[in-house]
């Protein structure tokens, strides 16, 4: 069984949906946590410290560089440094390209995308010093493919993938990995709104929520967070030492076809 005791995982936007099930499943491995995200934190840290690790949790809204970089300095502080980086906050808008609002799209590259560049400069040196570290990125079935409506976030998470990759190669020859994730449909609040948005036109919510899946995910089942989180502890693992830039579909058969 992997042991995370003793290591430091920071995950960002981990108040909800993926990122808390990935902070779940670390926690479990023995990992103390440092939560970022919006919304009240303390039922999570209340939870999560009844596991007998540390917990804090830091407010960044990571579309700023500068507080990407306090939440950094408080992890030093508090913490002695981030072991574990999982780059997890996301936001998501629908609308065609001639329509897409350009508050969106900038709101949606800061955070998906520019966001984990500046997480991993800013800690991939304290991993580089305690010789031992991983970066994990949570990218999505976007990041290979595209869907109509979704121009920013297939472009950020393009991008992530990109990142990934070349972070993997820098860090290649060091015992700090960087991967990518890809999520097909996850049930979180960001999706539940995707299906709300399909049921406002008059589609029973249940129908919406299977036309969903069918037009995009073989399996016709939702991944879950708790499968994110095991995905992300084996990449944390001694046996995913050798993964290095790699991009690992999670996704209910998605990619295959
Ligand atoms: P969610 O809306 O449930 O959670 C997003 C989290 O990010 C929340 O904790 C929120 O507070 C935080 N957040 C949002 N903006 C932030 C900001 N500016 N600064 C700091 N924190 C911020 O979404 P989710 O579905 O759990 O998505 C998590 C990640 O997984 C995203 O990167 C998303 O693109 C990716 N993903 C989701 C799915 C899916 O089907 N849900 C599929 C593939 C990939």
């Amino acid at each position: 069984m992997t042991t995370l005791s003793g290591k430091t995982a920071l995950v960002t936007g981990s108040t909800s949906g993926i990122g808390l099930g990935i902070a779940q499943v670390l926690a479990r491995a023995g990992a103390n946590l440092i939560l970022n995200g919006f919304g009240d934190a303390s039922p999570v840290i209340a939870e999560l410290k009844q596991l007998g690790v540390k917990v804090g949790h830091h407010p960044a809204d990571v579309s700023d560089p500068a507080q990407i970089a306090e939440m950094f300095a408080y992890a030093e502080r508090e913490f002695g440094g981030v072991d574990i980086l999982v780059n997890n906050a996301g936001i998501q808008h629908v609308a065609t390209v001639e329509e897409f609002p350009v508050e969106r799209w900038d709101a949606i590259i800061a955070i998906n995308l520019s966001a984990v560049f500046h997480s991993t400069r800013l800690g991939l040196p304290g991993m580089r010093a305690k010789g031992w570290g991983r970066i994990v990125n949570v990218a999505s079935v976007h990041g290979q493919v595209g869907s109509v409506g979704k121009a920013a976030y297939v472009a950020a998470k393009h991008g992530v993938i990109g990142l990934t990759k070349v972070v993997g190669l820098e860090t290649a020859a060091s015992n700090v990995t960087c991967n990518a994730i890809c999520p097909g449909w996850v049930l979180t609040p960001l999706v539940q709104k995707q299906i709300d948005d399909r049921a406002a036109s008059g589609i029973d919510p249940q129908q919406a929520r299977h036309d969903l899946l069918a037009e995009k995910q073989p399996s016709l089942e939702f991944v879950t967070p708790a499968q994110l989180g095991e995905l992300v502890l084996f990449l944390c693992s001694d046996a995913a030492a050798q993964v290095r830039g790699a991009a690992w579909n999670i996704d209910g058969g998605w990619l295959a076809q």
